[in-house]
């Protein structure tokens, strides 16, 4: 059977630490599919469509990631998909915390949804969407961050 993971984010914007996690994903994984959440309560900074062109772009040569976005709860979604694993980055304790409660609900929601784990690259680990979107307002060069190139 074709393993197919789910990788779910706000990914506002996505950096270099997400594109990791999905490369190094793919030695686990016959598909992975970037669900960006459009999370209704949360002002987005950059436009969805932009995010989801720019991702689709760096990955574009490679046919087992695919990229789509969603408004509904992350497992029913995953499972719609044919995800049986729901992949997510940790960077630090503060990543456990939030991550081990929101998998141990996932797993309440589809009893066969496991989530898989990968710890960020050292060098990765400082970069967050949180500081790249400040960097942005302020106008600094987020381009070391980020795997494509924005206005
Ligand atoms: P959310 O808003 O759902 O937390 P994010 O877009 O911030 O989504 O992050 C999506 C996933 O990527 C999370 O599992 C997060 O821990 C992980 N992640 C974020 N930054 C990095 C990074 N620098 N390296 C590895 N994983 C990361």
């Amino acid at each position: 059977m074709k393993k197919i993971a789910f990788f779910p984010g706000s990914f506002d914007p996505f950096t270099k630490g997400h594109a990791d996690i999905v490369e190094r994903g793919l030695s686990l994984f016959d598909e992975i599919i970037i669900g960006i959440g459009t999370n209704t309560n949360k002002k987005r900074y950059f436009e969805i469509d932009v995010i989801e062109r720019e991702i689709k772009g760096a990955f574009a040569n490679d046919p087992r990631i695919k990229i789509v976005h969603y408004d509904d709860l992350t497992a029913s979604v995953a499972k719609k998909y044919g995800a049986q694993f729901i992949l997510r980055g940790l960077r630090n304790t503060t990543d456990f915390e939030y991550e081990n409660t929101i998998s141990q609900v996932n797993r309440q929601l589809a009893k066969d949804l496991g989530t898989v784990f990968l710890i960020t690259a050292p060098e990765l680990a400082p970069i967050s969407s949180t500081i790249v979107r400040e960097l942005h307002k302020f106008g600094a060069d987020i381009t070391p961050y980020i795997p494509y190139k924005i206005e």
